[in-house]
Order: structure tokens, then C-alpha cells, then sequence
């Protein structure tokens, strides 16, 4: 049998291990420094949950899109489905559909794959924040906003007071119908 004194220094040096082991495990779980969990950010937002300012309005993520021709596709399906979301948002929403509609703008902006299209989009954002407390104010100022990078890239400018029209996609708008089929599978 063991002296007393070997069997308790053999117990400290266990519990030392244990607690060792407990820092190391959660330390491991910590984010780094400046970079703030997204429950930590989601605390300060604010916004019932919503992604933190610095997700949604720092810089633009894609690199320089050279290729004018490629630029300007991905102009024409982009403003499409920018349009089109907004004449299929609710004329009524709710907050939390308020805010998904301004992160998803935001987030649009920051990953847009034009690099420098975003860099000056980031700028209009910042000046004309996304409207989105109906379906009619948001596409208003979808194309209002539009109209600024026609008129940056020397193109005519387009007649807002239609917009509900014309981008009326055929999909649909019966209240209840639709949200019901929305769920439902493809
Ligand atoms: C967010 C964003 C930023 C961009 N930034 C740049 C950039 O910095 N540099 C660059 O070279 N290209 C940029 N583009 C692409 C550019 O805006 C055009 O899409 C591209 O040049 C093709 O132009 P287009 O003449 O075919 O018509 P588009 O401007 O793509 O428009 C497509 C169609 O939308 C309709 N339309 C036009 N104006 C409006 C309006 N105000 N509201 C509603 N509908 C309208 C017209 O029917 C038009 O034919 C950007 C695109 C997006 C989505």
C-alpha cells in the first residue's frame, strides 16, 4: 500500500489534470478576440435577433468583376430578383419579416459577386437605407435605388410610378392560397 503522503500528492496531481483539461476544453469553444459569437451579436443588435451592423455593412466581399459582359448579366438576373422580392413582400409585414427583408438587402450588397459594383452599392445603401415597411415602399425605393446606378452608369432612367406592374411576375397574389402553397412542397 501506498505512504499517505505519495497517495495524496497523487490526488493533486489528478485534480490539477482535471482542471487543466476543463480550461483547454473551454478555451477551445472561446471566438477569438474582435470577432463576437453570433449570440453576443445577436444581444447587441437590438432587433430581436438580427445580424449585428458590422456583418451587414462592412466591406464588399468579391473581388473585381473585369469582364463587362459577364458584369452586365449578372446585373440584369440581380436587379430581377431584387425587383421581383420586392413586389412579392407583403404589403402588411411583420417586424421580424421588416428585418429579414433589410438584412437580405444588406447581405445582397456585401456578397454582391461584382466586387466594386458592391464597394459603390455599399455607398447608396449607406446613404438610402432599404425601405421596408411595405411591399410598395420597398419597391419604390428598389427602384429609386435603381435609378442611381442608371444614372452612374449613363442609362436612361426608368418611370417609378409603375413599378407594382412591372414586375407583377405572373406568380400570383392570392392571400392565404399562396401562403398556404408556400410551405408545401415543389
Ligand atoms: C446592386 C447592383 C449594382 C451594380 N453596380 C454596377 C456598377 O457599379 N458598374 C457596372 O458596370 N454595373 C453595375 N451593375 C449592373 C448594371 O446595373 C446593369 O444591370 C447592367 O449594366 C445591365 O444593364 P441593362 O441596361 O441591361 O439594364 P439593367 O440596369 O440591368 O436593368 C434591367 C431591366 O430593369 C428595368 N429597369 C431599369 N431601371 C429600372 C429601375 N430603376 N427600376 C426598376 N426596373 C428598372 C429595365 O426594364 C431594364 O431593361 C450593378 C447591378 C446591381 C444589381
Amino acid at each position: 500500500m501506498a505512504p499517505t503522503g505519495t497517495r495524496s500528492r497523487f490526488v493533486l496531481l489528478a485534480l490539477f489534470c482535471i482542471a487543466m483539461f476543463s480550461f483547454l476544453l473551454l478555451e477551445g469553444h472561446r471566438e477569438p478576440p474582435g470577432f463576437p459569437s453570433p449570440i453576443e451579436q445577436a444581444k447587441h443588435s437590438g432587433s430581436g435577433g438580427a445580424q449585428s451592423g458590422a456583418v451587414l455593412t462592412g466591406h464588399a466581399i468579391a473581388p473585381k468583376l473585369g469582364n463587362a459582359t459577364a458584369k452586365a448579366e449578372l446585373g440584369r438576373a440581380a436587379w430581377k430578383v431584387l425587383h421581383t422580392t420586392f413586389a412579392r413582400f407583403p404589403e402588411k409585414p411583420t417586424e421580424e419579416e421588416k428585418e429579414a427583408l433589410r438584412s437580405y438587402v444588406h447581405l445582397f450588397q456585401r456578397l454582391y459577386p461584382c466586387g466594386e459594383c458592391a464597394e459603390h452599392f455599399g455607398k447608396v445603401l449607406a446613404k438610402y437605407p432599404p425601405q421596408v415597411s411595405s411591399r410598395s415602399a420597398a419597391a419604390m425605393w428598389g427602384c429609386m435605388v435603381h435609378n442611381i446606378v442608371n444614372k452612374r452608369l449613363h442609362k436612361p432612367e426608368f418611370n417609378c410610378e409603375n413599378i407594382g406592374d412591372a414586375y407583377d411576375c405572373g406568380c400570383g397574389d392570392e392571400e392565404g392560397k399562396d401562403k398556404d402553397k408556400a410551405g408545401a412542397p415543389a
